[in-house]
């Protein structure tokens, strides 16, 4: 009977989280840049679990598109319950290739993106009646992981404002949380960062459960977050990656290889 609102939902692991919310009596709003995209995802998802999802056009760096989507998304269903901060972007660079605009546009759509859907989300709905939000963060700052400086600086302000967000909105009785997954195959980022070379070289033999992980190992652990299972849960950052990150190795010379092969 809840409401989530789901940015980056008409893909990868917005998707599926999307779909298992609403396996579990959800109703969903996914909203992305591209509306082709999240109305072809809406249509999917309503066919396999018979919920309700609404598909709206928002990009997260600009605010005004989301005070529109989540004012048609109230209008709709005239309440919101849990935020999903999905949205990203990223791709491997070496730091001195790396250009100023490059760098800012990954701060721009993950972290201010974060930011602003959220602050949005408090003024319109949750400072009111309480909520629960949970971003998408990463593993890549934990060990400096190589080639990703603007990813991986991205989501750490990310898990640094869940907990400033946390403290400040929990007298609101919002919850807020991240959830930091490993590599998760199946997905844009997966097939970006190397995922298939990894496997190919038994990399992931180096993580604890030996393998990676998959959307709906993700979207699980994100209902859990969403869900009052974790009602005592709040500025955490629950990490969901096999132990990825304690083992593999930050192979510098594979991941070039891997960056340039993919720019060809
Ligand atoms: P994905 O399918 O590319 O998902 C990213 C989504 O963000 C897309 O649906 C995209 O849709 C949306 N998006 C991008 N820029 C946007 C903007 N300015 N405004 C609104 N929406 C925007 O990638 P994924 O691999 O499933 O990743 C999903 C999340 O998990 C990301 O936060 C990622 O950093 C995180 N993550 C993934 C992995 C992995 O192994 N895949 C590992 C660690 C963390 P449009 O193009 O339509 O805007």
């Amino acid at each position: 009977g809840q409401v989530a609102f789901i940015t980056g939902g008409g893909s990868g692991i917005g998707f599926r989280i999307a779909e298992i919310f609403m396996r579990h009596g959800c109703r969903t709003v996914i909203a992305s840049r591209n509306l082709q995209r999240v109305s072809e995802a809406s249509k999917k998802l309503v066919a396999a679990t018979g919920q309700q999802c609404l598909p709206l056009s928002v990009d997260v760096r600009q605010p005004q598109t989301i005070v529109a989507a989540v004012d048609e998304a109230l209008k709709e269903f005239k309440r919101i319950d849990i935020l999903v901060n999905g949205a990203a972007g990223n791709f491997l660079c070496p730091a001195s290739a790396l250009s100023f605009n490059a760098f800012k546009t990954v701060i721009d759509i993950d972290t201010i993106g974060t930011f602003n859907t959220s602050k949005v989300l408090f003024e319109k709905y949750f400072r009111d009646h309480g909520g629960v939000i949970v971003n998408i963060t990463a593993t890549l700052s934990y060990r400096g992981q190589a080639l990703q400086v603007h990813a991986g600086t991205a989501k750490a302000a990310i898990d640094a404002m869940t907990r400033h967000l946390a403290v400040e909105w929990g007298p609101n009785n919002i919850r807020v949380n991240s959830l930091a997954p490993g590599p998760i195959t199946g997905t844009e980022g997966y097939r970006r960062l190397g995922g298939r070379f990894a496997e190919e070289a038994s990399q992931f033999d180096m993580i604890p459960l030996q393998r990676a992980g998959n959307k709906t190992e993700i979207a699980h652990s994100t209902l859990y977050l969403a869900s009052c299972l974790s009602s005592y849960v709040t500025g955490t950052t629950l990490v969901v990656d096999g132990g990825s990150w304690l083992t593999s190795a930050n192979n510098f010379p594979a991941l070039l290889g891997i960056a340039s092969s993919s720019a060809k």
